[in-house]
This record gives C-alpha cells, structure tokens and sequence, in this order.
C-alpha cells in the first residue's frame, strides 16, 4: 500500500510535467497499487440544477477596485427547467461603467499584512498584486485559519479560491504532515486552482498533485511518487486513485469542494460522498461557490460539523455585469451574432451553445463569416480542450464558443463579452456563464438571445 518515503530523492531538475510542474527539489514517495482498468467520471457530463439563494455584497477592494451594490435576491425553489427563459432575469444594466468606477467601496476588516498568516505565503500574495482581501477572502480566511468547517457563497469572479487556497497553505506551511485534498467539477477548474496554488507556494517547497479524470491514470500515478500536501482533482479520478491504493485518504485532514452544486448536478454525488466519509475525522471541510443548491444543503448538513456559513451577495449575478437580451424573433441567429462580433467593443467574448453539435455548428459558420474562433465542449479530448482555453487566453481566438462545461469557475481575464446564443437550462447555470466576464474588478456584458 501507500507508503511515504522521505529519504529517496527523485530529482527531475528542470523537468516539466504533464501538469507543467517543475519538480526539481522535491522528495519522492514509493507506493504499490493494485493496477486495475476501473473508469472514472472525467467531469464532461452533466445534468441540470437548480436553485440559490444569496444576500449581501461583495467585491474587490484597494487597488483593483471594487464592487457591490443591486439588491435582487433570491429563492428560485427546486425546480428543474428544461429552458429557463425568465427574460427579467436576463437584463440587468449595471451602473459601472469604467473598471475603477465602483458603486460602492468595501473596506475589508483585514490586510493581507495583519492575517497571523506566514510572512513568505504574505510575500507571495503581494507578487501577485493583491492588495487587499476580496469580501469573501477577508471574512472567510480567519475562520479557516482558526480550523473551522466553512461554507462560502459569493459572486462569480470574486477570489474565492484564494478565499481557501491560502489560509490552508499557511495550514501547511505550520505543519508538513497536513494533507489537503481538493475537488473541482471540471478538469480545466481542477488545474485552475493548482495553476493559482503554484503561484502562491513559489519557493516554499509545498507541492501539488493534480488528478482530473479524461488524463491518463498512469502517468497521475507515477507523479504520486513525489511528494505532495495537496492533491487537487475531480471526484471521480480521485475515487478512483484511492480505490487503487495510490491515495491514501487516511492521511488527509482537509477538504475542500469548489463549485460544489455543480458536481451534485454532474452526478459526482456519490464519490463526494465517499470522499467525505473515508476521510478520517476529525477533518476540516470547506465548501465553496456563487450558488447554492438544496442538495448542497442537504450534504453540508450531513456532513460540515458547525460550519462557519458566509454568504457575500447582494444579488445573484455580479453588479460588474451588464446584462440585456437580444431579440432574435423572424432574424437570422447567426448573422445576428455575426453582426455583434465586427464590433470592435466585442474584444473578447465567449459564446455559449446548448449543445455539442450546435457548439460545433456555430464554431464552423464563425470561422466561415471570418472570425477567429475556437470550440470546447466535453467531446474534445483534453489536448484539444487544453489547447482551446489557451488560445482564447493567449488572444489567438478572440472567441470561445463553448457549452456549460467552460460555464463554471473559469477564470480567464478580460473577457468583454458573454453571449447566450442557446438560452441556459436554469438560472444558475445563467449566473455561472455570465459569471466568465466582470471579474477581479473588471466590467463586463452578458447579452443572451431570445425569441
Ligand atoms: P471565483 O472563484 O470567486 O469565481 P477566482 O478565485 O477565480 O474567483 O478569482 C477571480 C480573479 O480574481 C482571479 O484572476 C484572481 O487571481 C483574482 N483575485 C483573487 N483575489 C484577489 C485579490 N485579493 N486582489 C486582486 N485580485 C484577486
Ligand atoms: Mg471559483
């Protein structure tokens, strides 16, 4: 069985793997496992969902600006929809206009200075240029320092995975026998978070393993030889690398679940689940999102022990987004859109179909009308979807057409625009695909079509 080693070291000097990690001065663990071919939810597929709730603001403040305001709330039930097309809830002119133009400006309670946490972690956070804590960041890291079970619900775009990454960096950085595990709904959400997890651990000898299913396991299992506190993956990969023995879940003591809704609705239920129950207690759980489903509820009842609950909402959709409609009754969809694409203000925009086939279908007309696009959706290999989300980030497409599987906890900056091309299943898949744009401060526009 899995079994940590200390002593052997395992230098690949300069050498980067699939990840893109370097892994130069990093110890070695050994461990046996029980290869067997089980599959494993690869986080492509999901099912719908449903409801969230929310009150209070939040936002980014000091030198990235800040924003707040609206009071739209609310309870939407547990109803599943097969389109939602509550036009109402699809306009919403914001009243930031200018990225330092803010409604209101939040003074966080702490500084990134003041938090009892390690002076190098303080050092790595200001080489990122935070300033200051983001609302969810300053009311949630001192509960997580003083290891509680927390559940943190805020907008879109708003730091919430610094909110957890860092108060349990510092976790480790107090003691190297802390194992963290991390679940994301998708691949491309998993190796976000450990891309922010390395920039915040830069030369303090704390490593990450990321295991997102679609990939092959046996490379994921030879990157578990090397040590690791941090193990951020997919629910159904992770299961599935227990099962074989080359996690040993007996020696985490925190775990977090990012987007946690979404991967009720993408029927990672089960595996969560087991993760939560295999992991020995006591433990520290974190649950985060902008939505909240009643099935979350159910789960953090079952299994949060006096969870901190922090919800920073005064609306459910970002106040740094601009929402309208388009009416596209007797018109033409696609030249619609063409026509909205030749405005230069459109700099860069994701658009979002309903299906794979109809992604494809836009991506091909796109390229034929001259634009330069690039498709995701969850039958692209993860080569394919990789080299997707780089493009559009490196400003090679300007476009991103994709269906719900790029909807959730992307972080991909300055995207200007978000376009409902297919109207969404339900309103937080809605929140969560607008959410793509207006982010850390910034401005942006939702439109979405309408018959
Ligand atoms: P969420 O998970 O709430 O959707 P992310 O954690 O993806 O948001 O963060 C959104 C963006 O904001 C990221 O680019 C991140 O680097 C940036 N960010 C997070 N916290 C801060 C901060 N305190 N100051 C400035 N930028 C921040
Ligand atoms: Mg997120």
């Amino acid at each position: 069985m899995f079994n940590k080693t200390n002593g052997r070291s395992f230098s690949r000097d300069g050498q980067k793997d699939s990840g893109g990690r370097k892994t130069d001065d990093r110890r070695s663990k050994s461990f046996s496992n029980g290869h067997n071919n089980s599959s494993s939810n690869n986080g492509d597929n999901y099912s719908r969902g449903r409801s969230s709730s929310g009150n209070r603001s939040s936002g980014f403040s000091g030198s990235r600006g800040g924003f707040g305001g609206g009071n739209r709330g609310g309870g939407r039930g547990g109803r599943k929809m097969s389109v939602f097309n509550d036009i109402s809830k699809f306009i919403n002119k914001s009243n930031v206009k200018e990225i330092n133009e803010v409604p209101e400006i939040y003074i966080p309670e702490n500084t990134f200075t003041s938090l009892n946490i390690d002076e190098r972690l303080k050092k790595n956070i200001l080489d990122c240029g935070y300033a200051n804590p983001t609302l969810i960041q300053d009311k949630s890291i001192p509960s997580i320092l003083a290891g509680r079970d927390l559940v943190g619900i805020a907008n879109t775009g708003t730091g919430k995975t610094a909110a957890f990454l860092l108060p349990l960096i510092n976790k480790v950085l107090k003691n190297k026998k802390e194992m963290v595990i991390i679940l994301a709904p998708t691949r491309e959400l998993a190796v976000q978070i450990d891309d922010e997890f390395k920039k915040f651990t830069k030369g303090l000898k704390i490593w990450s393993i990321c295991a997102v299913g679609g990939m092959p396991i046996f490379k994921q299992i030879k990157d578990f030889r090397y040590d690791h506190n941090f193990v951020i993956g997919t629910p159904g990969r992770l299961k599935d690398l227990i099962e074989r023995g080359v996690i040993n879940i007996k020696e985490f003591s925190t775990i977090v679940l990012d987007e946690s809704d979404r991967m009720l609705d993408m029927g990672f239920v089960d595996d969560m689940k087991f993760l939560m129950r295999e992991i020995p207690k006591p433990h520290q759980t974190l649950f985060f999102s902008a939505t909240v489903s009643p099935a979350v509820s159910t789960i953090i009842k079952e299994f949060l022990v006096d969870p901190v609950s922090i919800q920073v909402k005064t609306r459910d959709t970002a106040a740094s987004i601009d929402q309208d409609v388009v009416h596209v009754k007797g018109k033409e969809k696609m030249s619609v859109l063409h026509d909205l694409l030749i405005d230069p203000d459109f700099e860069k925009v994701i658009i979002f179909g309903k299906t794979k086939l109809g992604v494809d279908k836009i991506h091909k007309n796109l390229q034929i009308l001259g634009h330069k696009s690039i498709a995701i959706h969850g039958d692209k290999r993860p080569r394919e979807r990789n080299f997707a989300i780089k493009s559009f980030k490196d400003n090679h497409a300007k476009i991103l057409i994709a269906t719900d599987v790029a909807a959730r906890g992307l972080d991909i900056p300055n995207v200007s625009h978000v376009i409902n091309y297919d109207l969404p299943s339900t309103y937080e898949d809605y929140i969560h695909r607008i959410g793509r744009t207006g982010r850390a401060g910034k401005v942006g526009k939702a439109l979405t079509f309408i018959d």
